[in-house]
């Protein structure tokens, strides 16, 4: 059985914080504001998963009120989520994500993301996609106020 799981994020971009894409630390002006590292691509990525299996979204799991989640790594709640995936008895057959940022362009970025992604999904980086596009200069995209993330994930049910 093939699942599929989709979902979008966004975060305001502040001076004073730290901008991580994808688990890469991207040196920049602003960084993205959020209870954990506010890895805004991360999120769409453990959310789509969470989509696949209907288990919910990504504030019911890990709540941001929770002290356990303050600035965490959001690798870590990526990897949280794909043990439920495995321990379901599911795998995933691949991903693909689109990145909506202003500045800094990412494209020295992407290649470090996927393998990043790839990694935290136990699958060839060749079924990972990630996309950049900006928002044209207009909107909270476009004024810099924010960075949104969508994703989209197959899931193949390969144990019962
Ligand atoms: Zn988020």
């Amino acid at each position: 059985m093939i699942r599929i799981g989709h979902s979008t994020d966004i975060h305001r971009l502040e001076e004073g914080y730290r901008l991580i894409i994808g688990g890469v630390r991207i040196p920049h002006n602003k960084g993205s504001v959020g209870h954990s590292d506010g890895d805004c691509l991360l999120h769409t990525v453990c959310e789509s998963l969470i989509g696949a299996l209907a288990l919910g979204d990504l504030g019911k799991l890990f709540p941001d009120t929770s002290e356990e989640f303050k600035g965490i790594d959001s690798s870590l709640l990526v990897r949280k989520v794909m043990n439920e995936v495995k321990k379901q008895g599911y795998k995933v057959i691949n991903i693909d994500s689109t990145v909506f940022l202003e500045n800094p362009k990412l494209r020295h970025y992407k290649q470090e993301m996927r393998e990043n992604i790839a990694k935290l999904l136990e699958i060839d980086v060749n079924f990972v996609s990630v996309k950049a596009t900006t928002g044209e200069r207009v909107g909270i995209i476009g004024r810099e106020e924010a960075i949104m993330t969508e994703s989209v994930v197959l899931v193949e049910k390969v144990k019962l």
